[in-house]
């Protein structure tokens, strides 16, 4: 038995008893972890106890048990509780679905820091941001880049000519990007994209997130883009998310 330190963020949490609940958290140092909290629960006042707020950043300590893939969370410090996300339904919306994707996307115990940074960055990004779509977008495609899965976007798939002077493109889930007009024949399904989108899209692949806050798209490309992605995760998740359906782009 050992006691385990990282820093966290919560992705869900279900009662278990009258003051336990289930937590799963995403952390720096173990991946995504499922967590049984004693004494903490969602009504602190009125059972006089702790309480672990979802879409929430904390420094937590856990009890690692042999054989078990349910921890014993012992210790929760509050790092940020992104304030201006709960203010706000637009942000609120955002951060849970990425949330969801984070929690969809990994496996349990499956370390990957350079992700778990994309994510907390991203939550800073939300709450902070007037432009929560940019980092949404720019979140969902550096997730599928970290992670192994990003589509081709640079070039039609199939002849390999650059999408950079094309208007239209044709996105395939399956064949794993976008394939010109004279390749689209064979395929039968598939989203139109505005190849400018998608120019657009492979640049926020790869831009500093540091410097995101300066990018601006118009909400008409980020509508185009946001298209493609969704059919593509929910290709990949072989199932819709629950909370795609609240997100808007103003
Ligand atoms: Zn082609």
């Amino acid at each position: 038995m050992s006691v385990l330190k990282t820093e966290a963020i919560t992705l869900g949490r279900t009662d278990y008893s009258d003051s336990s609940q289930i937590i799963v958290f995403y952390t720096r140092d173990y991946g995504k972890i499922h967590t049984i909290a004693k004494g903490f629960k969602r009504n602190s006042k009125k059972y006089g106890t702790k309480t672990i707020d979802l879409l929430t950043c904390y420094q937590i300590l856990f009890i690692k048990k042999e054989h078990s893939s349910l921890y014993t969370l012992t210790e929760a410090i509050l790092q940020n509780n992104y304030q201006p996300v709960r203010n706000d339904l637009d942000k609120y919306y955002k951060a849970s679905y990425i949330a969801e994707l984070v929690k969809e996307f990994t496996e349990e115990n499956d370390t990957n820091k350079p992700f778990f940074d994309i994510f907390l960055d991203t939550l800073t990004g939300i709450s902070n941001s007037t432009n929560s779509a940019v980092w949404l977008l720019s979140f969902e495609l550096k997730m599928l880049k970290v992670l192994g899965y990003l589509p081709e976007l640079r070039s039609c798939i199939n002849c390999k000519n650059s999408i950079q002077l094309m208007r239209e493109v044709l996105f395939n889930a399956k064949e794993g990007g976008v394939l010109c007009e004279l390749c689209q024949s064979n395929i039968r399904n598939g989203v139109v994209v505005p190849a400018g989108a998608v120019v657009i899209a492979n640049k926020l692949v790869d831009v500093n997130i540091h410097r995101l806050e300066r990018v601006k798209i118009q909400s008409s490309i980020c509508i185009e883009i946001e298209k493609m992605l969704r059919y593509y995760i929910t290709y990949i998740l072989s199932k819709e998310t629950n909370s795609c359906k609240y997100i808007t782009f103003r």
